[in-house]
């Protein structure tokens, strides 16, 4: 057993109820052949030890056909005989006396007095061996079908379970919608509900931010405005050009936010069918000369996608500006690459920098979640490109996975739907 599906094993509750299960059906079992061990069973060898007494006495009184046809009839015996009289017995279906020697149960061989031999053979007790053994492959059977009938309840009882980690992971995955349905009203049900609550109340409490993010964005447009104006009128200086500088890099964020809030749900995009590989390759190139420089790669002249021209290459403008502002002075040439897959087209902006914090990775595509905010700042972002790509990407119906390379670096990887 491989070490991953031990721990599996281990930590699954279904296993360790089943398990549960078992060793109570097992503990019963062992108690039930354990009284008829220790209760039934002396009975038996103290009733067999008569009978072989008796089968020695019988024997003793050399009975011929006819007397032992009426003892065996009378007390369920059967009789069978070899000796210098012939060979006999009472009903079909006997042993041989040779064969019998080693048998231990129910079969009696006793000397005839003139010689030869008697095998008597106590009915009762052949009987109750045979009803033994059915008694204890019945047993065994119930105890497959208890457990089966657990396997079954208990899968069932856990269904909760299940369709709570599912939703939990979608959760994780950033799927504000999910809803688990509650199967129960159990512990189960309560907890199901309670996690429901929660994801509503996230909900909200993200709309909220995002509309809070809207109206401070709408609301600081004018004042921003009234302060362009004022700047033009104030003597030039480097006072002026700082608080220039301030302004812009100001209004830029609230673009952007306003940007992000109109690709909300799908909606800001008009896509017509384009070449891709011809988009990203004029967006390479636009970054050529930046160091480390970047190598594009493409298996075909020509891929014909429904897509947003202008958008498209805004998520590549974000992701190239990345890929060369986080590169280090000795890293390699960033390499983008476009595919076509059996589902989709890829996109990959791969690169040589320090790489994403695995623990960062789920949080990237989150408005203002910057991986070090002083090293993000000095290099001049707000954490919210990403975003930007997230919305664009999706409204476009595909997608936008952040990872990291084997080596150095992190890897983007676009996802876009072939046409139809
Ligand atoms: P910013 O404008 O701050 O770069 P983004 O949304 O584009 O905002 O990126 C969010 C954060 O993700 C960045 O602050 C940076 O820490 C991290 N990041 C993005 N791309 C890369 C990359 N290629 N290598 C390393 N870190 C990256």
């Amino acid at each position: 057993m491989t070490e991953v599906l031990r721990t599996k094993l281990y930590r699954s509750i279904f296993v360790k109820l089943l398990a549960i299960m078992l060793a109570t059906a097992v503990t019963l079992l062992f108690m039930v052949g354990g009284f008829v061990w220790l209760v039934i069973n002396p009975d038996l060898i103290t009733s067999r030890r008569l009978i072989a007494d008796y089968a020695r006495a019988l024997a003793a009184t050399s009975p011929n056909y006819e007397t032992a046809k009426k003892l065996a009839a009378d007390l369920d015996l059967r009789i069978r005989y070899e000796g210098p009289d012939g060979t006999w017995q009472t009903s079909p279906g006997l042993p041989s006396i040779r064969e019998v020697k080693n048998w231990r149960h129910d079969f009696y061989v006793a000397p005839a007095p003139r010689g030869g031999s008697y095998l008597i053979s106590w009915e009762l007790g052949r009987r109750m061996r045979e009803t033994h053994n059915k008694l204890l492959w019945l047993l065994h059977f119930l105890m497959l079908v208890v457990v089966f009938m657990a396997y079954i309840v208990i899968r069932h009882a856990l269904r909760p379970l299940r369709s709570l980690h599912q939703g939990v992971t979608r959760l994780s995955e950033g799927h504000l919608d999910v809803v688990v349905p509650s199967w129960t009203r159990d512990e189960f049900g309560v907890l199901t509900e309670a996690f429901n609550q929660m994801v509503r109340r996230i909900r909200e409490m993200i709309r909220a931010r995002d509309q809070l993010l809207l109206d401070v964005s709408h609301e600081l447009r004018s004042p921003l405005t009234r302060m362009k104006v004022a700047l033009a009128l104030l003597p030039e200086g480097e006072k002026k050009q700082r608080i220039a500088a301030d302004v812009s890099e100001m209004e830029t964020m609230i673009a952007e936010l306003l940007e992000l809030e109109r690709l909300r749900e799908g909606r800001g995009i008009s896509t017509e069918r384009q070449n891709l590989v011809s988009i990203v390759r004029e967006m390479a190139e636009s970054f050529q000369d930046r160091p480390p420089g970047v190598r594009f790669i493409a298996a075909a002249s020509e891929i014909l996608v429904e897509i947003d021209g202008d958008k498209i290459r805004t998520v590549l403008r974000n992701l190239l500006e990345n890929a060369v502002k986080y590169s280090l002075p000795d890293s390699r040439p960033v390499v983008v690459s476009v595919t076509e897959e059996e589902a989709a087209v890829i996109v990959r902006v791969a690169d040589d920098g320090p790489g994403i914090p695995e623990t960062d990775l789920a949080s990237l595509f989150e408005p203002f979640f910057r991986v070090d905010r002083s090293r993000s700042k000095k290099s001049g972002g707000y954490g919210l490109g990403l975003s930007i790509c997230k919305r664009i990407m999706t409204a476009h119906g595909g997608g936008v996975a952040a990872a990291n390379n084997a080596g150095r670096g992190a890897r983007f990887t676009l996802t876009l739907p072939k046409p139809a």
